[in-house]
């Protein structure tokens, strides 16, 4: 049986911080052992659109980690995606997320890539040995009418090249469970990566209901009412939570895990030291 894979999420740091604070997160990870790092991409038109691969490289050189570069459709057109696939060769990147990107009030998209799947195909193109992640949302993407309409938009994405899903948090397992069935009955069999982020405050968790409609399960319910105006002992209730719903999933044979860090080290270093014999490394 093979060890399932686990990686983790950083974003770049905002464009008024300097880019050599990502080495605080990184050395706060190092003894977590990643397979790879994926590094967000700031998405709209005034965006330092090389921070992605300036991050992407200072993990590849500095930590020696694999590293999969986040990369946006709907403000890039094929110059902007060449240019970026160039900065991501230097950086010596593993894979890109080819993301479409969620439009920005008042900026004009692009209209070149309208969809995932036509950046997925367009990389593949240019770069047939590349391998390209797409990601994948176990309770529906917030525009589609349903799951399994977005799970027909998903395999649609796989059909246009993409090899890996990494997929939008979750906090009930059961409706991750659900999407793979789904997700495997319509002939997707590319690995599929269960997203994970750790409650570290009310705000988040409020935000990503927002934002995703992510649902909340009535024990994060319960923990909210509990300790909503503790936040250590919120954080201290999330990274078991966390931990639990990783050891259940890796229980399941899901093909891996991908932790959220939110630039948070310590959090993920407690969530890794809780789970790390499940993933084959302790
Ligand atoms: P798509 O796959 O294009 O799907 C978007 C919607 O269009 C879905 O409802 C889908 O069902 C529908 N659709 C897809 N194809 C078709 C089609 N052919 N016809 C009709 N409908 C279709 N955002 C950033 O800005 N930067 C990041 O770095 C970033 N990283 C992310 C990482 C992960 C793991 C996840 C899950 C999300 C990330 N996002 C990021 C957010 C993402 O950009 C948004 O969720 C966005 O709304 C959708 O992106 P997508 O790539 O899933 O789009």
């Amino acid at each position: 049986m093979h060890s399932p894979i686990f990686s983790l999420e950083v974003f770049p740091p905002n464009t008024r911080t300097s880019v050599n604070t990502i080495y605080d997160t990184m050395d706060g990870l190092k003894e977590v052992e990643p397979d790879f790092v994926s590094v967000t991409y700031g998405h709209g038109a005034f965006k330092d659109r090389t921070r992605t691969a300036c991050i992407a490289a200072t993990i590849h050189n500095e930590y020696g980690f694999p590293v999969v570069a986040h990369l946006t459709a709907l403000y890039s057109d094929e110059a902007i995606v060449d240019q970026a696939l160039q900065y991501f060769h230097e950086a010596k990147v593993a894979g890109v997320l080819a993301l479409r990107g969620d439009p920005v009030e008042g900026n004009e998209p692009c209209g070149v890539f309208e969809h995932a799947s036509d950046l997925v195909a367009y990389i593949r193109s240019k770069e047939p040995g590349m391998p390209v992640f797409g990601a994948c949302y176990p309770e529906g993407h917030v525009e589609c009418s349903c799951l399994e309409e977005d799970i027909a938009n998903l395999k649609r994405k796989v059909d246009a090249g993409a090899t890996h899903l990494l997929s939008q948090l979750f906090y009930k397992n059961d409706d991750f469970y659900r999407f793979l069935d789904l997700a495997r009955g319509s002939g997707i069999e590319v690995p599929i990566e269960a997203g994970i982020m750790p409650v570290v405050n009310v705000r988040n968790v409020e935000t990503m209901n927002q934002r995703n409609s992510t649902s909340i399960a009535p024990a994060l319910q319960r923990m909210i009412d509990r300790w909503g105006s503790d936040p250590k002992a919120l954080r201290q209730a999330g990274v078991v939570y966390a931990s639990e719903q990783i050891a259940d999933l890796v229980a399941h044979g899901v093909d891996g895990v991908h932790l959220y860090t939110m630039n948070r080290p310590s959090v993920a270093r407690s969530i890794w030291q809780n789970v790390e014999g499940l993933f084959g490394r302790a």
